[in-house]
């Protein structure tokens, strides 16, 4: 897909029009500095062309962006047309950098990221699937970022945290519904989370899936695409729904719990509480349960056996991730039927068992959905793979940033 269609969805205005003067020049800020993080160094001329501005009212908008040191200019490129040459922009990574987290249920994963998308550095660690408090495991999330906050360069601008739950995630302040696969109830994530990294920038929370489908669309296999499904597996299954260039988050950012919708009334109980869930015949267990695994490998383990039993043509194998797949993509055939996406992209669990289970997911998802909008849908293994939702969760922190750059001004730079 065209990465340029990224920004379709703001466009650069030049006729105030009844909008106020100022209110306009901080759109076209943002809409500039949208573009410079997303599609990378744009020569001077290219902007011009592009934003539909006249170049002095382009010139000035750089340098009130470089002054705030969000961009910077490099030499002057050549251009192939007529013309001076025309200098480089590109945006400054330490000029607004974030740290991302994000919980998941086998590990625990930290990063700090700067505009364009840079990561400084990055770092998993496994989680135990026992039970682990949201207090110890805040504590190992602080001991991972400790360092890499301090290894940032000098002058880098901590602007926001950003952090990733697999649950149910309450996005006005970071609150954790349920996240049954984590063991967690009701926890004030955003709220332990600033006062445990001892860190006062603005944490913002959001469910994984949601983040998973925000980074493959600004970055990943979806970039671009603007109606987009994300689907992660790992103990359960949840989705991410990007709608016409927007994240479908639902009333309170509670959208997308695919997982467990009901695919089978005589099927397995659910950690929800409910019997027949999505998750229950197409996640992590079921495979196990086809697969022969025994109780006792649990997790990763999980996978980590059927990838080794099928890359070494083990048949029970690869028929449990086929009647995996297939109730996948039953699922999917639901979803492609509601919501119509063009792309349903595969991330967590899927993404390595991808080329396994494609077959039996474009076969199911086919026979549950209707013709036309089945016709339109593509399926595809996530382009950032493990990651996603912990680049997902740098966006979401960037994008403060990005929709109001003069709004630092205010406050002055971190
Ligand atoms: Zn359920």
């Amino acid at each position: 897909m065209n990465r340029t269609q990224i920004t379709a969805g703001r466009d650069a205005h030049h006729r105030p029009r009844g909008v106020a003067a100022e209110e306009l020049r901080r759109h076209n800020l943002a809409t500039l500095l949208e573009r410079l993080h997303l599609l990378g160094p744009t020569s001077r001329s290219e902007l011009t062309a592009t934003m539909g501005l006249n170049r002095s009212t382009i010139a000035d908008l750089i340098g009130e962006l470089a002054s705030l040191g969000l961009v910077e200019e490099g030499p002057a490129q050549a251009s192939s047309g007529p013309g001076r040459p025309s200098p480089t922009v590109s945006t400054r990574p330490d000029g607004a950098t974030v740290l991302a987290v994000e919980f998941s249920v086998d590990s625990v994963a930290v990063a700090t990221v700067g505009l364009g998308g840079h990561v400084f550095a990055q770092v998993r660690e496994p989680r135990p699937r026992a039970r682990v408090s949201p207090d110890k495991t805040i504590e190992q999330v602080a001991r991972l970022a400790r360092p890499l906050l301090e290894s940032l360069p000098s002058g880098a601008s901590l602007t926001g945290i950003g952090a990733g739950v697999a649950g149910v995630t309450r996005r006005s302040d970071g609150f954790v519904h349920l996240a049954p696969n984590l063991g967690w109830h009701n926890v004030p994530v955003g709220e332990m989370l600033s006062s445990g990294l001892g860190l006062d920038q603005q944490v913002l929370v959001a469910n994984e899936a949601d983040l998973g489908a925000l980074a493959e669309y600004r970055r990943g296999v979806g970039a671009g695409v603007p109606h987009l499904i994300y689907l992660s597996g790992e103990a359960g299954i949840g989705a991410g729904i990007i709608h016409d260039g927007k994240p479908m988050l639902g009333a309170a950012g509670y959208a997308g719990e695919a997982g467990h919708t009901l695919v089978n009334p005589d099927g397995h109980k659910c950690r929800c509480g409910a019997k027949g869930c999505w998750e229950t015949e197409a996640g992590e267990e079921a495979l196990a349960r086809h697969a022969g695994i025994p109780e006792t490998v649990a997790g990763v383990g999980i996978l980590d056996t059927v990838m080794a039993r099928a890359e070494a043509g083990d048949e029970t194998a690869l028929a449990a991730i086929a009647e995996v797949g297939r109730w996948l993509g039953l699922g999917i055939g639901n979803l492609i039927n509601v919501f119509n996406p063009q792309l349903v992209v595969l991330g967590g669990l899927y993404h390595p068992l991808f080329h396994f289970l494609e077959k039996a997911v474009y076969e199911g998802a086919r026979l549950a959905s209707l013709e036309a909008p089945g016709d339109v849908a593509e399926i595809a293994a996530s382009g950032l793979g493990l990651d996603a939702p912990l680049m997902g969760a740098a966006e979401l922190a960037l994008s403060e940033i990005i929709a109001d750059p003069a709004g630092r001004r205010q406050t002055g730079p971190g």
